[in-house]
């Protein structure tokens, strides 16, 4: 492989950099029965890689609730989760990763190394997530499940909120994608971006491995393997 140097670093945030704990998925739940008097199949469902909405219009859908009440009443569980989230959510219900402040602050320090997001959470969700530990000094911008509700469609949102962010152009062969899912993979592979899937979420290692990604690792600690500007 050539000598790859990132200059934008795009990171998920669940599995990634921190963990939700069980009351994140009642919310969701409970979110979902208070505007659509239903949560679906929410315990067998899986969240792994998907925007918010994604998962909302799936939920509501293998109910049997019909999609234009689906997308009608979507912005009406955003709030009601968000508010949750916003009241409720503290450090508790939250687990943070190995080594994710050492390698972000590491990063965050490199020069011509931007940092940014992309996660299928709505930016609000996102951000009280990360406020848990304070990470959204890291991230001044981001792609969010607000913009799109296919992940696949968030990389180009990135790298222009970059471009306007930082007052240069990105291209996606310098753009890097951390992430814990065959969707993040999936994502950056669509774009031509470089990808490093990490295993501290809720995919097998060795299923990150069969996807080719260009880097697996166990978790951010093992960064280093990537470039040097992750420390080590
Ligand atoms: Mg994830």
């Amino acid at each position: 492989m050539d000598p790859f140097r990132p200059r934008l670093i795009l990171f998920d945030i669940d599995g990634t950099l921190l963990k939700g704990g069980p009351r994140l998925r009642y919310w969701f739940g409970e979110s979902l029965a208070t505007v659509y008097g239903q949560a679906g199949d929410i315990d067998g469902h899986s969240f792994s890689g998907k925007t918010d909405p994604q998962i909302v219009t799936e939920l509501m859908s293998g109910a049997g609730v019909p999609e234009d009440q689906i997308l009608e009443l979507l912005p009406d569980v955003k709030e009601v989760y968000l508010r949750r989230l916003r009241e409720e959510l503290t450090v508790a219900d939250m687990e943070l990763l190995p080594d994710v402040v050492s390698v972000l602050t590491r990063l965050g320090e490199a020069p011509d190394v931007t940092l940014g997001l992309l996660t299928g959470n709505w930016e609000r969700g996102a951000r009280s997530k990360l406020s848990c530990f304070d990470l959204n000094r890291f991230f001044p911008f981001g792609a969010f499940g607000d913009d799109q509700a296919d992940r696949t469609h968030l990389p180009p949102v990135a790298l222009q909120r970059a471009s306007r962010a930082s007052s240069r152009r990105f291209t996606p062969r310098e753009t890097l994608i951390v992430g814990d899912s065959l969707l993040d993979v999936a994502c950056a592979r669509a774009h031509g971006m470089r990808v490093a899937a990490v295993a501290t979420g809720y995919t097998p290692q060795e299923e990150l491995q069969a996807t080719g990604a260009d880097w697996v690792l166990t978790d951010l600690g093992e960064a280093s393997r990537i470039h040097p500007v992750f420390g080590s």
